[in-house]
């Protein structure tokens, strides 16, 4: 701690997405001269984080319980199970309204370059899923880039041999654009016009 709080503050929501250091001024300035309970509800929430988050332990979403609510839900289709790189993916899909089967997380995409390769990725997991699951479409729905076409490849490729078909979400969304940032309506489409790898 130094002695000064406000750059402090101002130091760590500056290290935000998307939040440069004027931005981060005007949030600390307006917490400060809002009423108090903002400042301790904030603190709180963040404070509380980690503690009271749980990755899902079937299909690695976040949620407040051992199984997220999608895994819960008994009206889903278990048969068809949406990948997706990371979780805000999971629920810009979601948003969508356009997919009523399961997801799994990878938490990331295959970079050998970056030194990410397959063991870094939750695809064991996926694997013993289609076994008790009884899962017979993997759509794949991690973003148009070179790393996420690589993840899809390499998903089509561990289960060729299998009873379950790995079908990639269409083209349409922007090259290299993030699911989280692209539209409700295009992510339907990308949905519904599916192909196999
Ligand atoms: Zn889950």
């Amino acid at each position: 701690m130094t002695g000064d709080p406000i750059g402090e503050l101002v130091a760590l929501l500056a290290r935000l997405p998307g939040v440069g250091e004027r931005t981060a001024t005007r949030l600390a300035f307006y917490v400060l001269e809002s009423e108090p309970t903002l400042a301790s509800g904030l603190g709180e929430a963040f404070g509380e984080l980690h503690h009271r988050v749980k990755r899902c332990r079937t299909c690695g979403n976040f949620g407040a319980d051992e199984l997220c609510h999608v895994c819960r839900d008994p009206r889903r289709d278990a048969s068809v199970v949406c990948v997706v790189a990371r979780v805000p993916d999971l629920v810009a899909i979601e948003r969508s309204g356009a997919f009523r089967g399961r997801y799994h997380v990878l938490h990331g995409l295959l970079a050998p370059l970056d030194g990410i390769h397959p063991e870094h990725l939750h695809v064991e997991a996926l694997e013993a899923r289609a076994e008790a699951e009884g899962i017979r479409e993997l759509v794949v729905a991690t973003p148009l880039t070179v790393e996420g076409e690589a993840t899809a490849l390499y998903l089509a490729d561990v289960f060729a041999d299998t009873q379950v078909e790995v079908t990639r979400i269409a083209s349409g969304m922007p090259h290299g654009g993030e699911l989280e940032f692209t539209d409700q309506v295009t992510l339907g489409r990308a949905l519904a016009g599916r192909k196999k790898v």
